[in-house]
Protein backbone atom coordinates (compact mmCIF):
# COMPACT_ATOMS: atom_id res chain seq x y z
CA UNK A 1 0.00 0.00 0.00
CA UNK A 2 1.55 3.42 -1.18
CA UNK A 3 1.73 6.26 1.62
CA UNK A 4 -0.07 8.48 -0.27
CA UNK A 5 -3.12 7.02 -2.56
CA UNK A 6 -2.88 7.51 -5.86
CA UNK A 7 -5.83 9.76 -6.16
CA UNK A 8 -5.38 13.42 -7.82
CA UNK A 9 -7.30 14.53 -4.03
CA UNK A 10 -4.33 14.37 -1.91
CA UNK A 11 -2.64 17.40 -4.36
CA UNK A 12 -5.48 19.26 -2.50
CA UNK A 13 -3.39 18.79 0.94
CA UNK A 14 -0.87 21.97 0.49
CA UNK A 15 -3.54 24.13 -0.90
CA UNK A 16 -5.23 22.94 2.58
CA UNK A 17 -2.52 23.63 4.67
CA UNK A 18 -1.93 27.01 2.64
CA UNK A 19 -5.19 27.58 3.88
CA UNK A 20 -4.84 27.21 7.38
CA UNK A 21 -1.33 28.67 7.92
CA UNK A 22 -0.24 31.15 5.17
CA UNK A 23 -3.85 32.60 4.12
CA UNK A 24 -4.18 32.87 7.99
CA UNK A 25 -1.14 34.58 8.29
CA UNK A 26 -1.84 36.70 5.36
CA UNK A 27 -5.33 37.65 7.71
CA UNK A 28 -3.53 37.85 10.86
CA UNK A 29 -1.05 40.76 9.23
CA UNK A 30 -4.15 43.15 8.87
CA UNK A 31 -3.79 45.31 11.70
CA UNK A 32 -7.18 46.83 12.12
CA UNK A 33 -8.15 50.06 14.18
CA UNK A 34 -10.79 48.02 16.00
CA UNK A 35 -7.83 45.20 17.21
CA UNK A 36 -5.90 47.93 18.31
CA UNK A 37 -8.40 49.58 19.98
CA UNK A 38 -9.85 46.04 22.12
CA UNK A 39 -5.88 45.63 23.46
CA UNK A 40 -5.88 49.23 24.24
CA UNK A 41 -2.25 49.62 23.57
CA UNK A 42 -0.61 50.75 20.46
CA UNK A 43 2.32 49.21 20.05
CA UNK A 44 4.92 51.81 18.20
CA UNK A 45 8.11 50.96 17.63
CA UNK A 46 10.28 54.44 17.61
CA UNK A 47 13.85 55.56 18.00
CA UNK A 48 15.31 56.52 21.50
CA UNK A 49 19.01 57.67 20.02
CA UNK A 50 18.21 60.02 17.16
CA UNK A 51 16.90 63.85 18.70
CA UNK A 52 15.08 65.72 17.53
CA UNK A 53 12.90 62.71 16.66
CA UNK A 54 12.77 60.61 19.53
CA UNK A 55 15.45 60.19 22.33
CA UNK A 56 15.60 59.80 25.75
CA UNK A 57 16.19 62.64 28.29
CA UNK A 58 18.29 62.76 31.10
CA UNK A 59 15.56 61.82 33.26
CA UNK A 60 14.85 58.85 31.03
CA UNK A 61 12.03 60.23 29.39
CA UNK A 62 11.25 59.66 25.61
CA UNK A 63 10.73 62.86 23.56
CA UNK A 64 10.93 64.11 19.69
CA UNK A 65 8.74 64.95 16.55
CA UNK A 66 7.83 61.17 16.32
CA UNK A 67 6.71 60.87 19.95
CA UNK A 68 4.45 63.60 19.26
CA UNK A 69 3.48 62.53 15.87
CA UNK A 70 2.03 59.08 17.35
CA UNK A 71 0.68 60.90 20.75
CA UNK A 72 -0.97 63.21 18.29
CA UNK A 73 -2.31 60.13 16.18
CA UNK A 74 -3.47 57.81 19.53
CA UNK A 75 -5.44 61.02 19.99
CA UNK A 76 -6.98 61.24 16.60
CA UNK A 77 -7.19 57.10 16.03
CA UNK A 78 -7.86 55.48 19.35
CA UNK A 79 -9.38 58.31 21.10
CA UNK A 80 -5.99 59.22 23.91
CA UNK A 81 -2.63 59.78 23.27
CA UNK A 82 -1.88 57.53 26.66
CA UNK A 83 -2.94 54.78 23.96
CA UNK A 84 1.07 54.64 22.56
CA UNK A 85 3.54 52.58 23.71
CA UNK A 86 6.64 52.73 23.06
CA UNK A 87 9.42 50.80 22.16
CA UNK A 88 13.45 50.96 21.08
CA UNK A 89 14.02 50.41 17.54
CA UNK A 90 16.71 50.65 15.59
CA UNK A 91 17.57 51.21 11.64
CA UNK A 92 18.84 47.97 10.95
CA UNK A 93 16.33 45.93 12.93
CA UNK A 94 12.99 48.06 12.52
CA UNK A 95 11.74 46.39 9.47
CA UNK A 96 12.13 42.93 11.44
CA UNK A 97 10.27 43.85 14.77
CA UNK A 98 7.65 45.33 12.84
CA UNK A 99 6.90 41.93 10.84
CA UNK A 100 7.70 39.79 13.83
CA UNK A 101 4.48 40.97 15.04
CA UNK A 102 5.92 42.64 18.09
CA UNK A 103 4.54 45.99 17.04
CA UNK A 104 1.55 47.38 15.00
CA UNK A 105 3.66 50.29 13.72
CA UNK A 106 6.93 51.95 13.61
CA UNK A 107 7.38 55.57 13.50
CA UNK A 108 11.28 56.03 13.45
CA UNK A 109 13.11 58.65 11.20
CA UNK A 110 12.00 55.78 8.25
CA UNK A 111 12.64 56.54 4.91
CA UNK A 112 10.08 55.38 2.02
CA UNK A 113 12.19 53.71 -0.54
CA UNK A 114 10.77 51.24 -3.33
CA UNK A 115 12.89 48.45 -1.64
CA UNK A 116 11.21 48.69 1.49
CA UNK A 117 7.78 48.80 0.18
CA UNK A 118 8.30 45.80 -1.02
CA UNK A 119 7.87 44.28 3.07
CA UNK A 120 6.14 47.11 4.51
CA UNK A 121 3.34 49.36 3.83
CA UNK A 122 3.89 53.12 4.42
CA UNK A 123 1.80 55.65 5.52
CA UNK A 124 1.64 59.05 3.45
CA UNK A 125 4.86 60.56 4.19
CA UNK A 126 4.73 63.91 6.87
CA UNK A 127 7.99 64.54 6.91
CA UNK A 128 10.68 65.41 3.79
CA UNK A 129 14.38 65.53 5.46
CA UNK A 130 17.67 65.35 3.00
CA UNK A 131 20.87 62.70 3.53
CA UNK A 132 23.56 65.36 4.86
CA UNK A 133 27.06 65.14 6.10
CA UNK A 134 28.33 66.44 9.07
CA UNK A 135 32.20 67.83 9.85
CA UNK A 136 33.91 69.26 13.16
CA UNK A 137 33.99 72.80 12.59
CA UNK A 138 37.27 73.44 12.23
CA UNK A 139 37.80 70.65 9.45
CA UNK A 140 39.35 71.05 6.31
CA UNK A 141 36.20 69.35 4.24
CA UNK A 142 34.32 71.44 2.10
CA UNK A 143 33.28 69.21 -0.33
CA UNK A 144 31.96 65.74 -0.23
CA UNK A 145 35.24 65.10 -2.91
CA UNK A 146 37.57 65.96 0.24
CA UNK A 147 36.22 62.64 1.61
CA UNK A 148 37.96 60.67 -0.57
CA UNK A 149 39.96 58.72 1.64
CA UNK A 150 38.49 59.79 4.60
CA UNK A 151 36.71 57.62 7.07
CA UNK A 152 32.92 58.40 7.29
CA UNK A 153 30.75 57.13 9.82
CA UNK A 154 27.64 56.28 9.28
CA UNK A 155 24.31 54.33 10.97
CA UNK A 156 24.00 50.55 9.68
CA UNK A 157 20.62 49.54 8.05
CA UNK A 158 20.49 53.05 6.68
CA UNK A 159 19.82 54.51 3.32
CA UNK A 160 22.47 57.20 3.79
CA UNK A 161 24.73 53.84 4.39
CA UNK A 162 24.08 52.81 1.23
CA UNK A 163 23.79 55.84 -0.63
CA UNK A 164 27.43 57.25 0.39
CA UNK A 165 28.93 54.16 0.02
CA UNK A 166 27.76 54.36 -3.52
CA UNK A 167 28.49 57.45 -4.03
CA UNK A 168 32.38 57.72 -2.58
CA UNK A 169 33.51 54.27 -3.03
CA UNK A 170 37.33 55.24 -2.03
CA UNK A 171 36.11 56.22 1.42
CA UNK A 172 36.85 54.66 4.50
CA UNK A 173 33.68 53.61 6.29
CA UNK A 174 33.06 52.64 10.25
CA UNK A 175 29.61 51.88 10.79
CA UNK A 176 27.27 51.99 14.48
CA UNK A 177 23.75 50.47 15.58
CA UNK A 178 22.63 54.40 16.94
CA UNK A 179 23.54 57.73 15.36
CA UNK A 180 24.01 58.67 19.21
CA UNK A 181 27.24 56.08 18.87
CA UNK A 182 27.84 57.57 15.45
CA UNK A 183 28.00 60.53 16.85
CA UNK A 184 29.99 60.04 20.04
CA UNK A 185 32.57 58.45 17.62
CA UNK A 186 32.98 61.43 15.80
CA UNK A 187 33.16 63.81 18.65
CA UNK A 188 35.84 61.26 19.93
CA UNK A 189 37.59 61.58 16.61
CA UNK A 190 37.28 58.00 15.34
CA UNK A 191 36.60 59.63 11.60
CA UNK A 192 36.39 62.70 9.78
CA UNK A 193 32.31 62.56 8.89
CA UNK A 194 29.26 61.52 9.54
CA UNK A 195 26.35 61.28 7.52
CA UNK A 196 22.60 60.74 7.63
CA UNK A 197 19.76 62.59 7.75
CA UNK A 198 19.86 66.34 7.96
CA UNK A 199 17.36 66.98 10.48
CA UNK A 200 18.86 64.44 12.93
CA UNK A 201 22.27 66.44 12.80
CA UNK A 202 20.72 69.25 13.70
CA UNK A 203 19.25 67.09 16.77
CA UNK A 204 22.72 66.76 17.59
CA UNK A 205 24.03 70.47 16.71
CA UNK A 206 21.32 71.74 19.30
CA UNK A 207 23.28 69.54 21.98
CA UNK A 208 26.76 70.16 21.13
CA UNK A 209 28.03 73.34 19.63
CA UNK A 210 31.32 72.69 17.19
CA UNK A 211 30.22 70.92 13.98
CA UNK A 212 28.74 72.08 10.94
CA UNK A 213 27.03 70.30 7.73
CA UNK A 214 28.86 70.46 4.17
CA UNK A 215 26.39 72.20 1.74
CA UNK A 216 25.93 69.47 -0.46
CA UNK A 217 23.16 67.17 0.39
CA UNK A 218 23.13 63.53 -0.96
CA UNK A 219 19.53 62.76 -1.72
CA UNK A 220 16.06 63.37 -0.41
CA UNK A 221 14.51 61.53 2.40
CA UNK A 222 10.60 61.38 2.73
CA UNK A 223 9.66 59.74 6.20
CA UNK A 224 6.73 57.43 6.72
CA UNK A 225 4.85 55.34 9.39
CA UNK A 226 5.54 51.56 8.57
CA UNK A 227 2.87 48.69 8.74
CA UNK A 228 3.09 45.28 8.13
CA UNK A 229 2.39 44.35 4.80
CA UNK A 230 -1.56 43.41 3.80
CA UNK A 231 -1.65 42.12 0.66
CA UNK A 232 -4.21 43.44 -2.23
CA UNK A 233 -6.07 46.61 -0.95
CA UNK A 234 -6.23 47.51 2.90
CA UNK A 235 -9.97 47.27 3.70
CA UNK A 236 -11.10 50.73 5.18
CA UNK A 237 -10.76 50.22 9.00
CA UNK A 238 -6.95 49.08 8.74
CA UNK A 239 -4.61 50.89 10.48
CA UNK A 240 -3.03 51.88 7.75
CA UNK A 241 -6.06 54.16 5.91
CA UNK A 242 -7.30 55.41 9.32
CA UNK A 243 -3.50 56.83 10.29
CA UNK A 244 -3.56 58.30 7.11
CA UNK A 245 -6.99 60.14 7.28
CA UNK A 246 -5.28 61.50 10.73
CA UNK A 247 -2.16 62.90 8.38
CA UNK A 248 -4.09 64.43 6.40
CA UNK A 249 -6.13 66.29 9.03
CA UNK A 250 -2.53 66.92 10.46
CA UNK A 251 -1.25 68.47 7.47
CA UNK A 252 -4.62 70.22 7.11
CA UNK A 253 -5.08 71.76 10.06
CA UNK A 254 -1.48 72.61 10.22
CA UNK A 255 -0.28 70.13 13.39
CA UNK A 256 2.35 68.91 10.94
CA UNK A 257 3.80 71.90 10.72
CA UNK A 258 4.18 73.17 13.97
CA UNK A 259 5.39 69.96 14.68
CA UNK A 260 8.19 70.88 12.06
CA UNK A 261 8.60 74.35 13.51
CA UNK A 262 9.15 73.20 17.11
CA UNK A 263 11.55 70.08 16.98
CA UNK A 264 13.33 70.90 13.77
CA UNK A 265 15.06 74.12 13.43
CA UNK A 266 19.18 74.59 12.25
CA UNK A 267 19.01 78.30 13.63
CA UNK A 268 17.92 77.27 17.42
CA UNK A 269 20.71 74.23 17.06
CA UNK A 270 22.99 76.72 17.06
CA UNK A 271 21.24 78.59 19.99
CA UNK A 272 20.93 75.91 22.23
CA UNK A 273 23.85 74.04 21.75
CA UNK A 274 26.70 73.29 24.35
CA UNK A 275 30.49 73.58 24.22
N1 LIG B 1 16.03 58.10 7.12
C1 LIG B 1 17.11 57.23 6.85
C2 LIG B 1 16.65 55.78 6.75
O1 LIG B 1 15.49 55.51 6.88
C3 LIG B 1 18.26 57.35 7.80
C4 LIG B 1 17.93 57.48 9.24
C5 LIG B 1 17.36 56.24 9.89
O2 LIG B 1 17.53 55.12 9.51
O3 LIG B 1 16.68 56.39 10.86
O4 LIG B 1 17.44 54.91 6.49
Amino acid sequence: MPLYPRSKHWLLVPLMLGLLFGFGCAAKQTVSVDSVKARGKLLAGVKYDSPPFGYLDTSGQLHGYDIELLRDIGKRVLGSEQAVDFQQVFSSTRVIALNSGSLDVVAATMTITPERAKVVDFSDPYFVAHQAVMVPEGSPIQTLQDLNGKTILFVLGTTSEATIKKRLPQARYTGFKTSTDAFSALKAKRGDALTTDDAILYGFMGQHCGFRLLKETLSEEPYGLAFRQIKGQAPPNSLKNAVNRALADMKNDGTLTRLSTKWISPEQAKKSCKP
